[in-house]
């Protein structure tokens, strides 16, 4: 049974990153009073990194998770309302949208879905175990700490192709590992990347395990068609194999493009509408290609602008 709550919000917010946040100071500032389901693990893939040097605003740097309660924080100044638990089911289809959270079920005008996305990870024991211990899903944050340090870079996409160039300016070796030797990446970008003399391809391997006991100091590869190991000695791993979109709620009800990212921009000149009226999103979740935290916070901020007009628009006090 569910235990419904008679309030009508102006719109709920689900997810609590930089894009989710940045919506509810927005609609809090607005007086929208918003209603954010933060989630069990809040704050998104800011709270997995340390330093954040390139978010404006912060020219000393600021840790991850700081951030992240610097943001909340301000949400609440102006009167959000949090709620940490994960929703559990949607029902978006008609004017008043239905969020539950377990057996209790919340009714709103708009909804503003900023669940994320999370970093593909290989599964092996020690890649969760040395995670942020020289292990990392994120080149832009992390590949400052590993100045003149040997690290591999693991994926044959872009992303594997960019972020082993990115990180070349700091590392004095790059090892790209690929489970194949053809490349999802483009021409192009694995052509910069086999010009580059500091990075050296290691196709047909499989990265078997992760070496070291408080931080890394080396990596396992398999060689796919010999069948035989070898062990690389160096200081970071880097898995680049591509992004899930936290969309498992939404699959039923929200137009997702090829890559199961929520499509936007659906309603012509407002960036975050999706195919339904009303629901809006913003941030990693809708983005597989910028996925940066002051670029989360942008959308986060035209977001709650949509809902806005949305809410004057349908005559919404
Ligand atoms: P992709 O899905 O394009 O590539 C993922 C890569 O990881 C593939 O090479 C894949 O191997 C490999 N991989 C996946 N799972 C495993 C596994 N379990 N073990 C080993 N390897 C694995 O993801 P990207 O993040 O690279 O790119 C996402 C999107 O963003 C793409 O559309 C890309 O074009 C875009 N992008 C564009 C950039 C640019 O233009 N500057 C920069 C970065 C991203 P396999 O090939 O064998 O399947």
């Amino acid at each position: 049974m569910s235990e419904i709550r008679s309030e009508i919000r102006k719109v709920i917010i689900i997810g609590s990153g930089p894009a989710g946040l940045t919506s509810a100071v927005y609609a809090a500032r607005g007086n929208l009073k918003p209603l954010m389901i933060e989630g069990y693990q809040a704050g998104g893939q800011l709270m997995l990194t340390s330093e954040v040097e390139n978010f404006p605003g912060f020219p000393k740097g600021v840790m991850g998770p700081e951030l992240m309660s610097q943001m909340r924080a301000q949400a609440e100044r102006f009167g959000t309302e949090f709620i940490t638990s994960d929703v559990t089911k949607v029902d978006l289809s008609g004017k008043i949208k239905k969020v539950w959270v377990d057996s209790k079920e919340y009714h709103a005008h708009t909804v503003i879905v900023s669940t994320g996305a999370s970093a593909n990870l290989l599964g092996l024991a020690n890649e969760s175990r040395l995670m942020g211990r020289g292990v990392s899903t994120c080149a832009t944050c992390d590949g400052f700490f590993f100045k003149d340090k040997v690290i591999a870079v693991v994926g044959g996409g872009d992303s594997a192709m960019e972020e082993a160039n990115f990180l070349s300016r700091y590392a004095s070796k790059v090892y790209l590992v690929h489970r194949r030797d053809s490349f999802k990446a483009s021409k192009i970008m694995v052509e910069r990347a086999q010009q580059n003399p500091k990075i050296e391809f290691k196709t047909n391997k499989i990265l078997e395990d992760v070496l070291g006991q408080e931080g890394v100091t080396g990596i396992r590869l398999k060689d796919t068609l010999s069948g035989k190991s070898e062990d690389l000695t160096l200081e970071g791993v880097f898995v680049a194999i591509g992004h899930t979109p936290n969309t498992k709620l939404f699959s039923e009800s929200l137009k997702l493009d090829p890559k199961g990212y929520i499509l936007t921009g659906v309603e012509k000149g407002h960036v975050t509408s999706t195919n339904i009226p009303g629901v809006f999103a913003c941030g990693d979740v809708q983005d597989n290609r910028y996925r940066q935290a002051i670029t989360a916070a942008g959308s986060g901020c035209a977001a709650s602008l949509d809902a806005e007009h949305y809410l004057a628009q349908h005559n919404v006090e």
